[in-house]
């Protein structure tokens, strides 16, 4: 009898700063048990070199920033049965995304000595602007327990759960005590999505929003506890502007509820 075929993975890596990937070596000895039912046809940063490969599952970290990454991104959507984006990079752009808003061809003419031999698009952006995704998983980085979850759900052919909660959860099902209520710090977990684990909170510290906004946040409420505590300030004085009209009527309203 022919022995059943384990299910063929990827993780490719584009513009990122390879953290994502490191969640899947830090898996230690579950990493050996994954790879006893996956079979890891590419995974550079393991070993395994194929990168056009047909696979039943790739993994994919890191944002689309260059020319090479737009051709090879679509490659790798053609070769993949599903695609699961991995990290803030892959899902929203991550850091390089802040160089959308700035002049990209002036910073680079300033920093290199042949800015022609630098090809770049001129925007940074999320594998999902670019081709269907499956999955996305958040985080910065993605822990291990997330990949694993989706691993084994599609093992047993579940639909991975999409934990779109907000960090508040995680840490009191862990039985954290909450920072905010007891220490009285502003804490970035009511309005984060959860996946971390909780995993400052758990460290005596505040959730400081790692992983990605929540989908359906409360901020007004969050807003309202920070102000409490002391890091929203009213606006100065002299101050102008939208987000300082905001503030005011934001202050406007606390002061009469108050
Ligand atoms: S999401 Fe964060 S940890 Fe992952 S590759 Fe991007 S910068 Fe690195
Ligand atoms: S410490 Fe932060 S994440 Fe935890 S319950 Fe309090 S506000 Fe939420």
């Amino acid at each position: 009898m022919r022995a059943p075929t384990r299910p063929r993975v990827a993780v490719h890596k584009f513009s990122s700063c390879d953290g994502c990937q490191l969640a899947f070596l830090n898996l230690g000895e579950d990493l050996l048990a994954l790879a006893e039912r996956v079979e890891l046809v590419h995974f550079a940063e393991a070993g395994p070199l194929d990168p056009d490969a047909e696979v039943d599952l790739a993994f994919v970290e890191g944002s689309v920033s260059t020319p090479a990454d737009l051709e090879r991104i679509q490659r790798i959507r053609r070769h993949s049965r599903m695609l699961i984006a991995i990290g803030a990079c892959a899902t929203a752009g991550g850091i390089q995304a802040l160089r959308n808003g700035a002049d990209g061809a002036q910073w680079i003419a300033q920093i290199y000595g042949r800015p022609d031999a630098v090809a770049s698009l001129e925007r940074s952006t999320p594998i999902s602007s670019h081709v269907a995704v499956d999955f996305e998983l958040w985080g910065c980085p993605v822990s291990g327990p997330q990949i694993l979850a989706v691993v084994n759900s599609l093992l047993l052919g579940a639909a991975p759960r999409d934990d779109a909660d907000k960090v508040c959860t995680e840490c009191k099902r862990r039985n954290f005590a909450c920072v905010m209520v007891s220490r009285g710090i502003p804490c970035m977990g009511p309005v984060t999505r959860a996946g971390c684990g909780a995993l400052c909170p758990g460290l005596d510290a505040t959730a400081t929003a790692a992983t990605a906004p929540r989908k359906t946040p409360t901020p007004t409420r969050w807003r309202r506890s920070s102000a409490a505590r002391g890091s929203i300030r009213p606006p100065s004085p002299g101050a102008s502007g939208r987000s300082t009209a905001r503030r005011r009527r934001f202050w406007r309203r606390r002061t009469r509820q108050g």
